[in-house]
């Protein structure tokens, strides 16, 4: 098996923002080398999907980023302007992220699913998908969080009756018109599906573990990185930083700030068990229910890295900067995987589209040093 992998330097694995971001600072290196003489970089960029834009194709159609398109910019060119009024939507990003990709003319392989990357007797990483097998002497996991919705265990959740959906799944309001609807969940995407929500449906409950904190009404995606940009400044220094989510849960968009202000949004405790029918509230009331939406997160999607028995803590592998970088983009113990754009663990706002370019950056730097190492290793 191991003998019919395609031997290439890099290995890329998903071509969301991140896989691009690093397609792009990988085509910039191997342009340097070639211009001083040194040997060019051999990478491949692979992803499960179809389409280009990673997982923003799957989002609901009124979500809005948080930011103007000025600042949701991959490295290298600025996102184009949206002349539509609010801030841009995901099939605005859906376009960037494709036109980015024939920019740049990186090649995606696609569909191309990774299922497991192993340790080979070469002191490569075998990257085995189903379409064929890599070698490669670093591997750079950008596989983002979409595949891994997570759903809290909650009493009752199997026995209620009615629809279950997380926001992973969710496409729109319409299914829900008329519908006694519970959204759980204390951040962006609560707020943003339940204000999506509230004009149609005939009861709607928000339910969240702590009162969701708006940030203030001005603070939108361009504080949040600022805020992520000092934070990365902090680290660098060894300074401790306070961090995005010091500012607030929840960005009071446009939508959300409607639906708060004139729609009644607000949110309650958390609900204690779901029934048959509906759920119970710690205070012993019962509301009925026909649907519940799971507005609770995503886990990072590695599953594929699980032969490598990496060192993980809190259910995601332990990272630590390359020398010469600030962001913890290595698998501690395994120095020839990168791991990008899943969040602040790899990287502050390394899961933004404007906060990914650095990470990106300092993984190539450090798969690129790795490749040269190996090299002059091998004479
Ligand atoms: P993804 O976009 O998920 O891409 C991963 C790619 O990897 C996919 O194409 C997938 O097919 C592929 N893949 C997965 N597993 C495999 C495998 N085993 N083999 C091969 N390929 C694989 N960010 C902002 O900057 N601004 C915003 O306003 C903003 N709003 C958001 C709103 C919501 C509701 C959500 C959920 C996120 C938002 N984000 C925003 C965050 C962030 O930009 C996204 O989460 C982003 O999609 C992460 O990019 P990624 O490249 O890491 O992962």
């Amino acid at each position: 098996r191991h003998r019919s992998a395609v031997p290439v330097d890099v290995c890329v694995v998903g071509a969301g923002q991140a896989g691009l971001a690093a397609g792009f600072y990988l085509q910039r290196a191997d342009r340097e080398r070639r211009r001083r003489g040194a040997r060019p970089l051999t990478w491949v960029l692979l992803d499960a999907h179809d389409e280009p834009g990673g997982s923003w194709p799957d989002t609901w159609p009124s979500l809005r980023l948080f930011s103007p398109a000025a600042y949701s910019s991959l490295p290298g060119w600025p996102m184009p302007r949206w002349s539509g009024e609010d801030n841009p939507p995901a099939a605005h990003v859906v376009a960037y992220l494709r036109d980015y990709e024939q920019r740049y003319g990186l090649d995606v392989r696609r569909p191309v699913r990774v299922r497991e990357v192993h340790r080979a007797p070469d002191d490569r990483l075998e990257v085995r998908t189903d379409h064929g097998d890599w070698s490669a002497r670093v591997v750079v996991s950008a596989t983002g969080t979409q595949e891994r919705p997570f759903v809290p265990a909650v009493a009752g959740a199997d026995e209620f009756e009615g629809v279950q959906l997380h926001t992973g799944s969710y496409r729109g309001p319409a299914p829900f018109a008329g519908r006694r609807v519970l959204v759980v969940g204390g951040a962006n995407s609560a707020a943003q599906v339940a204000a999506d929500l509230l004009p149609v449906v005939e009861r709607l409950h928000w339910a969240a573990r702590r009162p969701p904190r708006y940030l203030p009404d001005h603070v939108d995606g361009r504080v949040l990185f600022e805020t992520a940009t000092q934070a990365v400044r902090d680290r660098a220094a060894g300074r401790p930083s306070r961090g995005v989510a010091s500012l607030g849960d929840v960005v009071a968009v446009p939508a959300v700030r409607e639906a708060r202000d004139h729609g009644g949004l607000r949110a309650v405790p958390m609900v204690e068990r779901l029934t048959r029918s509906g759920a119970r509230w710690p205070d012993g009331h019962e509301e009925p229910l026909d649907a519940v939406v799971w507005a609770t997160g995503f886990r990072p999607a590695l599953r594929h890295l699980r032969p490598l028995g990496l060192d993980s803590a809190k259910g995601r592998p332990l990272t630590e900067a390359p020398e010469g970088a600030v962001m913890p983009v290595r698998a501690v113990g395994e120095p020839r995987l990168l791991l990008l754009g899943y969040g602040d663990w790899c990287g502050p706002a390394s899961a933004t589209l404007v906060g990914v370019g650095r990470p990106a950056r300092e993984a190539v730097a450090a798969a690129e040093a790795l490749v040269d190492r190996d090299e002059a290793a091998s004479g």
